[in-house]
């Protein structure tokens, strides 16, 4: 009981008094993330069981929370003053066990109370105050949806959104799967997609470039698009059942993108979904690789194959502020 309220207020300053000898503080700012912090209250639980020391908790700490985050930015989009955006990892937020940190879905069986406090925890920390995140049902298809509604959250089943709006922050939840971002800065439009390997077979970057063209009468050369971090191929090792379609699908352009070492298949969906960008019209020196490899940094993020299935998502957001 005690050390379910404490782990449900762990940031901030906690205070012990022992009754009998006097007055005894023990002070914690606790300042780490999520899985430090809970080896810190066990500890302490521990020691103070043993001694009958009684425990307060100070239910207004001075700290209140003080977040490691970790926020991965494309460095050149600070010119665009008033975006905003960022790929975040899971580091910082109050998610245990296999979801431990900054896990911000729904849909995978964490507590969706602690979701929403990470949720709010990071809007703070990234800056957005009253505006909201959009995020959708993602299905790995190639559907995108254009975000007009104010008050909407959430957008349905599709796989990509596109807006106008300000103050609208798209977001997509990836573990493993390759987060990325758009903005047109002379119309200040953004839009956010996800894309798996079934995503990145059915070309849900290039039809990204096409609607900005087709609704917003915006050319491959007036778009940044950076791809946030996802499985890489170290990792990635896949079945002619993946290889083949795209292969079939996307031709010379997988020859960088599909490697094979003793025997077994690696794909680089990043690589790919750059080259299929590049081969839209993106210029290449408009095209951005933030973060390393998911699978391999499973401390600063979730993944989906490394933790067999059973894991957070992270959160890749863009938007303008009002
Ligand atoms: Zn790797």
């Amino acid at each position: 009981m005690v050390l379910r309220l404490l782990a449900s207020n762990f940031f901030g300053k906690f205070k012990t008094q022992k009754t009998n000898s006097g007055p005894y503080h023990w002070d914690a700012a606790v300042a780490a993330n999520s899985i430090h912090t809970n080896i810190i209250i066990n500890n302490l639980n521990l020691r103070i069981t043993g001694s009958r020391i009684p425990l307060h908790v100070v239910k207004r700490p001075t700290i209140i929370a003080i977040m490691e985050m970790s926020q991965l930015k494309v460095p050149s989009w600070t010119r665009h003053a008033g975006l905003l955006h960022g790929f975040m990892g899971r580091r910082g937020g109050k998610s245990i066990g296999p979801y431990a940190g900054l896990n911000v879905s729904y849909r995978v069986g964490d507590d969706p109370k602690i979701v929403s406090q990470n949720v709010c925890d990071m809007k703070l920390a990234v800056g957005i105050h009253d505006g909201r995140i959009v995020t959708m049902r993602q299905v790995h298809g190639d559907h995108l949806v254009e975000i007009q509604d104010r008050t909407l959250k959430e957008a349905g089943d599709a796989d990509g959104m596109i807006t106008s709006e300000r103050d609208t922050y798209l977001g997509v939840l990836t573990a493993d799967c390759v987060p990325i971002l758009f903005v047109a800065p002379k119309r200040k439009l953004v839009a956010a997609v996800h894309a798996g390997w079934r995503g990145t077979l059915v070309g849900i970057a290039a039809k990204t470039v096409r609607l900005f063209k087709s609704r917003y009468d915006l050319e491959a050369h007036d778009l940044e698009v950076a791809l946030g971090p996802s499985i890489g191929p170290c990792c990635y090792e896949v079945k002619e059942d993946v290889t083949v379609p795209l292969m079939k699908t996307w031709g010379r352009l997988t020859t960088p993108s599909i490697h094979v070492r003793q025997g077994k298949s690696f794909v680089n969906l990043r690589r790919l979904n750059r080259d299929i960008l590049r081969a839209s019209g993106v210029p290449g020196n408009q095209l951005f690789q933030v973060g390393p490899c998911t699978s391999c940094a499973t401390d600063d993020f979730f993944s989906y194959r490394r933790e067999r299935s059973e894991t957070g998502r992270q959160i890749s957001f863009i938007g303008w502020l009002p």
